[in-house]
């Protein structure tokens, strides 16, 4: 064999292993490059009966990995229910503690509906005099998986929705790689009135506007939230933690497990960040499927 023949095939196979290595992140995370390829393998569907079957930790390390964090989770959620035998008051996801455990879809419908009004005429901060439309959420009021992400944008806030524009597409490809439509989830921010140029935002305006992020969430009652950004979940959670720790570990909000993830913006920015975010996001599916399985 030729010393050209030789450097051809170590060409094609370092081509082949950065294709390996890219796959599930250049495909599904492009955002801006259309609809990804058919080739997606859905997430592991967990029984009913057993929410988290043994699987072969040697052939298929991220599914391991994927089933150990499904199986602790729903332990973890399971001692958070026994701790909560008697839940506070202010525990808005126990569906004995509300009314809206037995709401029904039209009902839960009407009930975002009129909030959103409540939204739009609010100037509880000072946020509401910069802006043009306020952006209260969009989706399924009944979505077992909320996504929350900090403030709306410039996109945002002249449209009235939330994550549109080029992040909101990423996201929507992100959504669609772990085969999630944006009708099957909702979408909402902490803020439902856009921060001047963008910045973070001050305390009083999260301390004024949280109530309505409850009472979403209190009507909803999703199975599982994503922050999307570390603001997000820092204030979700109440934390200064970085977002890499926030990462690595299932966090709870009134009971309802809390992951975290990379904004889709900061992804169009940084975007290495997507591998990172395509493992979190496949997770997430596997755990979304679990709560799922083991309430049917
Ligand atoms: S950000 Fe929230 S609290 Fe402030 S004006 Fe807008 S809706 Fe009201």
């Amino acid at each position: 064999m030729t010393q050209d023949s030789l450097s051809k095939i170590a060409a094609d196979l370092a081509t082949y292993l950065k294709q390996q290595q890219d796959s599930g992140v250049e495909y599904y995370f492009a955002g801006d490059l259309g609809d990804p390829p058919p080739v997606m393998q859905a997430p592991p569907k967990p029984a009913k009966a057993d929410p988290a079957p043994a699987l072969d930790a040697e052939a298929d390390p991220f599914t391991a990995d994927c089933h150990d964090f499904v199986k602790a989770t729903l332990e973890q959620i399971s001692a958070y229910s026994q701790q909560a035998a008697a839940p506070a008051e202010t525990d808005i996801f126990t569906r004995e503690a509300t009314a809206s455990g037995s709401l029904s879809l039209t009902q839960k419908e009407a009930a975002l509906a009129a909030m959103a009004a409540e939204v739009a005429a609010c100037q509880a901060c000072k946020l509401h005099s910069g802006r043009n439309n306020t952006v209260f959420g969009h989706g399924s009021a009944d979505a077992d998986l909320l996504l929350i992400g900090e403030a709306p944008g410039k996109d945002e806030d002249e449209q009235g929705l939330p994550f549109v524009g080029r992040s909101g597409k990423l996201l929507t490809g992100i959504l669609k790689a772990i085969e999630f439509d944006r009708e099957d989830v909702y979408i909402c921010n902490i803020l439902k009135c856009r921060p001047p140029q963008n910045r973070d935002p001050e305390a009083d305006e999260v301390s004024a506007c949280e109530a309505y992020l409850k009472r979403q969430l209190e009507i909803i009652q999703p199975k599982v939230i994503l922050c999307l950004g570390r603001h997000a979940a820092m204030t979700l959670l109440q934390t200064k933690a970085s977002l890499k720790s926030m990462r690595e570990s299932v966090h709870f909000y009134h009971g309802v497990p809390v992951m975290a993830t990379f904004h889709p913006a900061a992804l169009l920015r940084n975007p290495h960040w997507k591998r990172d975010t395509w493992d979190d996001v496949r997770k997430l599916r596997a755990l979304h499927d679990a709560l799922v399985a083991s309430r049917a």
